[in-house]
């Protein structure tokens, strides 16, 4: 290690961290602890629990990571077999995927090993890997539930326990799992729960499962990074296709994820693209745990620019540079918007979050508002241009008609519009969607929801068929 990197990495020693941690740090490119790493590496060292309001991109995990591994490291190798020595319990597959890579490249030559136990995938080499016994278990509730039930962990020997991204758990319907699991592990546990809103259920789950926990708080409940401008374009749900393609046109939009409230949204946002000529990947509940990582790998990678996603399943996706968030609608939960927003501006970075509103959605913005206490500027508004679906439709059709009809004269038209192209009517500020003469999308009633379809987010939780996703649609540019 050369002088500088010694000093660069002098802060996290200065916070208790030594030896290979410390090398660790620096060879996953951290310079100096994170604010939220300051406040909870101490206090967990001298043995306490904690409390923190964070958001994913605020350096949590390797907040509780690290003093984690401090001590496993300091207590070598021995362990029970079918026993984990720290339990991770977090609401995604995607946010367990994320969280173990976190773990295995900050013990990077130590002797730790760690375990995912998850829904989706074989739950043969789960078992299998737990037999000698592990050091840090990642789990998601459901799956952790199942393993219980059949004896196949024990976690008697769990000592620290971390329940990250709460309220999401809460939200999925897993809190009941949650008090379950943590009654089997060591009643002298450490424990320290995250969680980017604190909503009272989970300040009643922290008073239950915490001891004298030191709260530590990075922002206030609520806001949104400095970094991220955001806007909101105002468009008609069935102009929104439209309005999104046009803006993806804008090679500025290099690095998009675009939310959808539901999971039947999302498939239809991510086919829509497709027609109009985008290469999208998608991730929801109902996709397979291999679809999901795929169609991540593909967006980190660069190779697919835009991930369309529900909530749920992006929750704690970290893939550094995303240039835009589109919120193709309002999420339900107004603090949802904080989450999503929240996938851009990281580390720093500069970020855009782009809303798509339809009048009907005019409420869900201003609760959005309240909660991020500012007004959201309009960056272009399409409510006065021409209904194109209106224009498209054979005439005397109506929209459910045309909905099922009128199916093939759509695509007829849609392969002429593949190709993207900028809009002449295009008009200053964020976004610059939609031009009321591009009539080639012919879209159908963008708001159709199967009868009786909720959204991801609130499908109450069932045992066997867990719902991980969300809803979300189209971004926004802003200026
Ligand atoms: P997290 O909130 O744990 O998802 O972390 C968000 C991102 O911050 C991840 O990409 C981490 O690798 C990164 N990160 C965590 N701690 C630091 C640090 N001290 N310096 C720089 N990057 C960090």
């Amino acid at each position: 290690m050369t002088n500088e990197n010694t000093e660069i990495t002098k802060g996290f020693a200065e916070l208790g961290i030594s030896g290979q941690l410390l090398k660790a740090t620096l060879g996953a490119g951290y310079d100096q602890p994170k604010p939220i790493q300051e406040q909870a590496i101490p206090a967990q060292l001298e043995g306490r629990d904690i409390l923190g309001v964070a958001q994913t991109g605020s350096g949590k995990t390797a907040a509780f990571a690290l003093p984690i591994l401090s001590k496993i490291i300091a207590l070598g190798t021995k362990r029970r077999p079918k026993t984990a020595r720290a339990l991770i319990l977090v609401p995604t597959r995607e946010l367990a995927v994320q969280i173990d890579e976190t773990f295995r490249s900050l013990a990077k030559g130590a002797h730790v090993s760690t375990a995912l136990v998850l829904g989706g995938v074989s739950r043969f080499s789960q078992v299998k890997k737990l037999q000698p016994g592990v050091d840090v278990l990642i789990a998601t509730p459901g799956r952790l539930m199942d393993l219980l039930k059949a004896r196949d962990v024990n976690l008697a020997d769990t000592t620290w326990l971390v329940l990250d991204e709460a309220d999401r758990m809460l939200d999925m319907g897993f809190i009941n799992d949650v008090r379950r699991i943590a009654k089997e592990t060591h009643a002298a546990r450490q424990t320290a729960l995250f969680s980017a809103t604190m909503p009272p259920e989970i300040e009643q789950l922290a008073q239950s499962l915490l001891r004298a926990p030191v709260r530590v708080e990075v922002a206030p409940q609520g806001t949104t990074a400095a970094e991220i401008v955001q806007s909101v374009v105002l468009a008609r749900t069935k102009q929104k296709r439209q309005v999104l393609s046009r803006m993806l046109a804008d090679p500025a939009m290099s690095s998009v994820i675009v939310f959808s409230r539901t999971k039947h949204g999302a498939d239809r946002i991510t086919r829509d693209l497709e027609r109009d000529g985008f290469k999208a990947a998608v991730i929801h509940g109902n996709k397979s745990q291999n679809a999901r990582q795929t169609a991540l790998n593909g967006f980190k990678a660069g190779s697919v620019r835009i991930l369309v996603a529900t909530d749920i399943a992006a929750r704690g996706i970290d893939v550094p540079g995303i240039s835009h968030v589109v919120n193709f609608d309002l999420p339900d939960e107004a603090e949802s918007y904080v989450h999503r927003i929240g996938r851009t501006g990281r580390n720093g970075a500069s970020g855009s979050a782009i809303t798509m509103v339809d009048p009907s959605e005019n409420s869900k913005l201003r609760a959005v508002e309240r909660i991020i206490r500012m007004k959201l500027p309009v960056a272009a508004d399409h409510l006065g241009e021409a209904d194109p679906q209106r224009e498209a439709r054979p005439v005397g059709s109506t929209d459910r008609a045309y909905d099922e009809n009128g199916a093939d004269a759509r695509h007829g038209r849609e392969r002429d519009a593949r190709k993207p192209q900028r809009n002449r009517s295009q008009r200053g500020g964020a976004g610059k969607p939609g031009g009321k003469s591009d009539r080639a999308a012919g879209e159908r009633a963008q708001n159709a929801r199967p009868a009786g379809a909720k959204p991801e987010g609130e499908r109450p939780f069932k045992r066997k068929r867990r719902s991980f996703s969300g809803g979300k649609r189209a971004p926004a540019r802003a200026a």
